[in-house]
């Protein structure tokens, strides 16, 4: 019987396009499936390959003890999980957040599978978090939440099997944490285990620039394509940590004008553009932008209506929505984040004539600079950060041009189109590993 005439329990959905169902509009896994679904509607893909992505390969629960500087202890939960590895070992961030869940974990993971597809890395997705507030804990209580947390998903990552790397409210040091509890427990050093660490201890130059440049480079390929010219365009952007102050930093020095910015602190906005390395001292020393005199203040909620042309979500999922798109000023949308757009937000947007670069192309300078990272650590040769960023850039710029066509070709969103790229890429390593046994 050939894997074609056994019919899964599971109906494929139908063609969604207008009427494309979101599912519950918050859950990001619901989400997710839904783009999934739409792509592979749209490309007729053949239903045991979608039925496979439409499944976490593995989803690892762990129950994380650590010692609290009061003496106390508390069991925090967390996550490891791998959506798909057919096409490499897997990769993808850690996230210390209150909100983690195992629904946001396996869409993240899932994005983490299309994306490193899309910009033709040889990964898989995955994705980690532990469910903590990590704003209310101490240096020492993190470092021993990291290492038993690693300890913990140590039976499956590994830099041959899963190789995690930095997401919201982790940073260089976790992943230095990281690595070195890995190394204790096998008995030598493996930088490959983790990326985004510290250069000392075996981390890529460029590596903390990288998803805040990427987002200006497909900005700048997306500006040449739709002939819009980037010098002393509004540019706002939401979120303020790796991935968004790294794109302030890159849009500011190469001409664009800042004029808004927001973090989980406050937003804040001046027309006439903001003195980004002014803002960057100033978070750095007051724990966020709030408080910034040289501009408005904007409340965070309403961040994403400020007037500008291109807006960059920079923070968590579903900050634009139902209920906020109407209101979305911007005319260029660039998702840094990942999932910040939900499907209902997409379809008013899009009613607007809002063009938006997808997460899974927009961010994917962070995995790419990732993947340079390990590919160094493996073979214990390090490049220069000019190498680094000229490969970076040869790769999304290609990257978008590929979506660019394949939106073109099939008058489709550059979101599907990413997708179309990325899930061909997918479909044809599914079909030809095969199905075990
Ligand atoms: P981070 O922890 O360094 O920064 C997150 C920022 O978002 C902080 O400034 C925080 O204050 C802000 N924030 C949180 N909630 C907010 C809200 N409601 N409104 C405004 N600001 C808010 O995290 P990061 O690494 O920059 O990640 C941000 C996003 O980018 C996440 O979606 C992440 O998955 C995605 N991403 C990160 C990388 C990477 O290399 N770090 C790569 C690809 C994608």
């Amino acid at each position: 019987m050939t894997p074609q005439t056994k019919a899964s329990p599971r109906p494929l959905k139908p063609s969604v396009s207008p009427e494309m169902n979101g599912g519950s509009e918050l859950n990001p896994w619901h989400q997710a499936m839904s783009q999934l679904d739409h792509a592979g509607a749209l490309m007729k893909m053949e239903q045991p390959v979608l039925e496979r992505l439409r499944h976490c390969k593995r989803i690892l629960e762990v129950s994380v003890p650590v010692r609290m500087d009061d003496g106390t202890t508390r069991v925090f939960e967390g996550y490891r999980i791998q959506h798909n590895l057919d096409r490499g070992p897997a990769k993808g961030g850690i996230r210390y957040h209150p909100q983690v869940s195992v629904d946001e974990v396996k869409a993240l993971a899932f994005w983490m599978t299309m994306k490193c597809a899309v910009v033709n890395l040889p990964y898989g997705g995955a994705k980690g978090g532990v469910i903590c507030d990590p704003k209310t804990m101490s240096k020492t209580e993190l470092e021993r939440l990291t290492r038993r947390y690693t300890s913990e998903i140590s039976i499956i990552i590994g830099p041959d099997k899963d190789i995690p790397a930095p997401d919201v409210n982790t940073n260089e040091q976790i992943m230095g944490w990281m690595m070195d509890t890995y190394s204790m427990t096998i008995g030598y050093s493996a930088p490959g285990v983790v990326t985004g660490k510290p250069v000392d201890i075996g981390g890529s130059l460029g590596r903390r620039e990288a998803t805040g440049l990427g987002v200006f480079y497909v900005t700048r390929e997306l500006a040449k394509a739709r002939g819009f010219d980037l010098k002393g365009a509004p540019v706002a952007i939401q979120g303020f940590g790796n991935v968004g102050s790294n794109a302030a930093k890159a849009f500011h020095e190469r001409g664009a004008k800042v004029v808004g910015v927001s973090d989980v602190t406050g937003g804040i906005y001046n027309e006439k553009g903001l003195d980004v390395d002014d803002l960057l001292a100033y978070a750095a020393s007051n724990h966020g932008i709030s408080g910034y005199r040289k501009a408005q203040a904007v409340p965070v909620e309403s961040f994403v209506e400020v007037p500008c042309q291109i807006l960059v979500p920079a923070a968590m999922e579903n900050t634009i929505t139902s209920k906020n798109a109407h209101k979305v000023q911007a005319r260029y949308i660039i998702e840094g984040a990942n999932g910040p757009t939900t499907i209902e937000a997409d379809k008013i947007l899009a009613q607007k004539g809002v063009v938006i670069v997808p997460d899974i192309l927009a961010n994917a300078g962070g995995v790419t600079v990732s993947y340079f990272e390990w590919v160094q650590d493996i073979q214990a040769y390090f490049w220069s950060e000019k190498d680094v960023f000229a490969k970076l850039q040869d790769i999304l710029v290609l990257a978008f041009k590929q979506v660019h066509d394949m939106s073109v070709k099939k008058s489709v969103d550059l979101r599907m189109g990413a997708f179309m790229v990325g899930l061909e890429r997918l479909a044809q390593a599914v079909r030809l590993r095969g199905m075990f046994p």
